[in-house]
């Protein structure tokens, strides 16, 4: 039989992260579930194995060189290699509400600090990490990156499929931080195309989570459906791209 695939994922103890866990380990997928917190990735770990699948905690948080290290040794001592990375972790910058209430994020006035944080997580974190793992995915036969994006990363809002971003106040962090990890999915699918491991960024939709105080309207289950579609292409499948569970999201 054929060993199971092993699917990392950033910021999985809670939310899209977690939901998506819960979907690979259900597809029989080794599951490791990166968290910054060790003993909120071991809560999760047991809740995804009470469900039946297989799941270990690895602490990692993205903007510590040396969690992001010791991670992938341990990866690379247990598992050898790795199939899949999802770069989940992400952080508003504006703490823990509403994307609608992120009015300290309006460019004029916005605390560069803030700003500095919002991309060492969403950005930094997700160059760190991929790079760490790079060695043990090129182990794979069909490796596969997903960058959880967000439809506010598109540079013309009014482009956008999504009503309710249109009544997003401007964003001199957030937003700026997903549209670059979009220009990075370009970059590293560029480089990465050759070797058949496929990049994308997805957009999950407004999803209710902590990250905006459960103001969003779809499940996290509903919001880890495309992750899991993206991780699991085919060798055929698009890189380099931008997709909603609707196809794809204009830059
Ligand atoms: P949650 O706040 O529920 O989950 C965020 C996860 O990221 C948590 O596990 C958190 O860990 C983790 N995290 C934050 N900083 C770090 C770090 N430095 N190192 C490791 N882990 C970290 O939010 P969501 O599940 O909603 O968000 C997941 C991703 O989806 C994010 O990238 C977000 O930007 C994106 N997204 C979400 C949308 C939504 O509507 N919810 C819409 C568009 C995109 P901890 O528990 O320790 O804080």
């Amino acid at each position: 039989t054929a060993p199971h695939q092993v699917v990392l994922i950033t910021g999985a103890n809670k939310g899209i992260g977690l939901a998506a866990a819960e979907q690979f380990a259900a597809l029989d997928m080794t599951v490791l579930i990166g968290a910054r917190n060790r003993q909120r990735g071991e809560d999760a770990a047991d809740a995804v194995r009470e469900a039946g699948g297989a799941a270990h905690a690895v602490t990692l948080d993205v903007t510590d060189p040396v969690t992001i290290k010791d991670a992938a040794a341990w990866i690379e001592q247990r598992f050898d290699h790795l199939d899949v990375l999802v770069n989940n972790a992400g952080i508003t910058g504006s703490g823990q509400v509403s994307p609608q209430d992120a009015v300290d994020q309006i460019p004029s006035g916005v605390d560069l600090d803030m700003v500095r944080q919002v991309f060492e997580t969403n950005v930094f974190g997700v160059i760190a990490v991929t790079n760490a793992m790079l060695p043990l995915l090129r182990r794979s036969s069909a490796a596969r990156i997903v960058n959880l994006s967000s439809g506010a990363a598109s540079l013309n809002i009014t482009s956008n499929p999504y009503g309710p971003l249109t009544g997003l106040p401007p964003s001199a962090a957030y937003a700026p931080s997903k549209s670059a990890l979009n220009a990075l999915t370009v970059q590293y699918a560029n480089e990465l195309r050759k070797d058949g491991i496929l990049v994308n960024a997805v957009s999950p939709g407004y999803v209710a989570t902590d990250i905006n105080n459960h103001s969003g309207y779809l499940t996290p289950a509903q919001g880890a459906a495309v992750v899991v579609s993206l991780a699991t292409l085919g060798p055929d499948g698009p890189t380099g791209g931008f997709f909603s569970d609707d196809g794809p999201v204009p830059w």
